[in-house]
């Protein structure tokens, strides 16, 4: 799994850096969850943080089966970077964890991924808003890593790098696998209707092994989720 910080670009909230300049060895330094100390019974599960976290494709921007393989290809969803800035506004931060596999197939390399991290950055930043990490895995399937969703490593690690219990954590992606990982790590998981997210509802009522994990909300969009996360945090 790799990281990137947000572009210097739009920045001025100084003191929020600190939260995702790590370096790699601070991620090594942290990866045994057993260094950790215990909180003190009956605390800790209350984070002075708060965080979201996003899947990138078909959540932030429309979903292309053929990958979005440059910056042209990347179209933000209609209200979606209102609703992270909305977030924003309301003392969250937001984290993106997303499955980048096109960059194992040779599709498109990490400068092109950047390129189209920074115009997401750009775009949201013209609506106030901002994307504080974006966690990727640059992976395909046959891999076998424990990064790539659905597996839980890539949202454990934006645990650790926020220091944020991830328990009940709002989470919100398209896909059955997005959901089985916000719900590995503990997350509250929240499937959006755009991108994949009818065909894995429809899926999931007719499929026992593509249910939904329990609990998870089902909203029609981001904005929708958003608007759900901030009643429940009232
Ligand atoms: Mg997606
Ligand atoms: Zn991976």
């Amino acid at each position: 799994m790799k990281s990137s910080p947000r572009p210097q670009a739009g920045e001025g909230q100084g003191e929020g850096n600190a939260h995702y300049k790590f370096n790699e060895q601070a991620i090594f330094q942290q990866s045994s969850p057993h260094l950790s100390p215990l909180p003190p019974a009956g605390e800790g599960a209350k984070n002075s943080m708060k965080l979201v976290i996003l899947d990138r494709d078909g959540v932030i921007n429309q979903d292309s089966s053929q990958f979005i393989k440059n910056p042209d290809e990347w179209i933000a969803i209609s209200g979606s970077l209102e609703a992270i800035a909305l977030l924003n506004q309301s003392g969250f931060k937001v984290a993106v964890a997303t499955n980048q596999s096109g960059i194992s197939r040779g599709l498109f390399d990490m400068a092109t991924l950047n390129a189209i991290h920074d115009k997401m950055h750009h775009a949201l930043a013209s609506y106030g808003g901002r994307i504080d990490a974006i966690f990727y895995c640059p992976h395909a399937a046959d891999e076998h890593c424990h990064c790539r969703k659905p597996e839980a490593g890539m949202i454990e690690e934006i645990g650790k790098r926020f220091s944020v219990d991830l328990t009940g954590v709002p989470a919100v992606g398209d896909a059955l696998r997005d959901l089985q990982a916000f719900a590995n790590a503990g997350c509250q998981p929240i499937l959006v209707r755009t991108g994949k997210g009818e065909t894995t509802l429809a899926a999931s009522l007719t499929h026992a092994d593509k249910a939904l994990p329990a609990n998870t909300w089902i909203c029609a969009d981001l904005a929708e989720a958003v608007q759900m996360i901030l009643e429940m945090d009232d």
